[in-house]
């Protein structure tokens, strides 16, 4: 072999062992339940994808999820409430007003809610996810709360404009238990609002006596390591009580249609690193669309959908790109998740940091 080629070699043999036992130390100090910081979220997130090392950091993300949530499967609901044009224009966003897809207002009727709703609680669904676009009456939403707070006990979860502390106080009044909110990947570049209000509200969140959950969200191919690991700490340091990666949907005529989309492969890695800088501080890891792959990687969490979604053009994307309840039970169950287990999420128990608990999931892999 001739001497230049050797030491290249030696080289890369060198850079592949220092890469290994680097990660095997991240590794170790996530399952003692220490945070990572943005750098190591950075160094996982720049690993050869497909590598041993990344399948490595898939299996103690995994880890950590069965130990920490005891093998629950979660399924939140998200009902969109309207479909229509939205002043706000976020560039990822099938509602935007500019994108034209939807140009008068649709206001999906209480009926149609409340049944959606008793059909996912029938169901078993853990939480609903109540979602508007940016420009919905409050108002109407503490209308809704009210109104599903009367006919079922699944939990509710706000999911809307940014708030204050006062109207926190009224989502908590109106019978909701959480508040979905999540500082935007290209947040002031591809949405007019600011890192800083997002920062108020989610402060404004806590304080109103609201849990607030959280996505690294939405995630494309041309988002920097570091934006996506620097959210990835925030979520943490914020002591999210979900957070967990939502890719970005390039639904027809998205405008980032160019740039293409992040695959499952690249989620669930996203995920398990998401879930390592998590530690104790979550009580769920969510993904999204619900997806096999993330389900191996430290997440437990699935969104089914109803009504509006900002990744669909059908206005009722149950009937569009929305997965059902059935379906995610469908992912979960074939994960060895059990969805027929309580939900870790509303309860102020601490999380568990047991041995992984795959004994039923196990026990059902094996011969009689
Ligand atoms: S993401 Fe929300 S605020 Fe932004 S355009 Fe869509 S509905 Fe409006």
């Amino acid at each position: 072999m001739p001497l230049v080629l050797g030491n290249l070699l030696a080289t890369e043999r060198r850079l592949i062992i220092q890469m290994e036992k680097k990660t095997n130390e991240l590794i170790k100090k996530a399952l003692d339940m220490a945070s990572l910081s943005r750098d190591e979220a950075v160094f996982l997130l720049e690993l050869p994808l497909c590598s041993e090392a990344v399948y490595s950091v898939m299996s103690a993300a995994n880890t950590l999820s069965r130990s920490s949530f005891g093998n629950k499967g979660e399924r939140h609901l998200h009902i969109g409430l309207n479909a229509g044009p939205c002043p706000y224009n976020c560039r990822f966003c099938s509602l935007a007003k500019n994108l034209g897809f939807f140009t008068t207002e649709i206001v999906f009727p209480e009926q149609q809610v409340l049944q959606w709703a008793i059909d996912a609680q029938a169901e078993g669904a853990d939480g609903l996810n109540i979602m508007t676009t940016g420009s919905f009456a409050f108002e109407k939403l503490l209308e809704t709360g009210r109104m599903l707070k009367n006919h079922v006990s699944v939990p509710l979860v706000a999911n809307t404009r940014d708030i204050s502390v006062k109207e926190g106080q009224a989502l908590v009044d109106a019978g909701f238990s959480g508040f979905y909110h999540a500082v935007r990947l290209g947040e002031g570049r591809d949405t007019p609002f600011s890192r800083e209000k997002r920062l108020e509200t989610i402060s404004a969140i806590n304080e109103s006596g609201l849990l607030w959950m959280n996505c690294i969200e939405p995630v494309g191919p041309e988002h920097s390591k570091k934006e996506i690991a620097d959210l990835m700490v925030l979520a943490y340091e914020n002591k999210a009580v979900y957070s967990g990666i939502m890719r970005r949907i390039n639904f027809p005529g998205s405008p980032f249609e160019r740039f293409g989309m992040i695959n499952e492969m690249e989620l669930a890695r996203m995920e398990a690193v998401s879930r390592l800088v998590m530690a104790d501080a979550c009580r769920a890891h969510c993904t999204h669309e619900p997806n096999s792959a993330a389900l191996l990687a430290g997440g437990n969490l699935f969104f089914p959908e109803k009504g509006s979604s900002p990744r669909d053009r059908e206005a009722e994307t149950g009937s569009g790109r929305g997965a059902s309840m059935t379906r995610c039970v469908a992912l979960l169950d074939e994960m060895g998740w059990d969805v027929s287990l309580p939900s870790n999420v509303f309860d102020a128990r601490p999380i568990k940091n047991a041995r992984p608990n795959c004994a039923r999931a196990l026990k059902s892999s094996l011969p009689a």
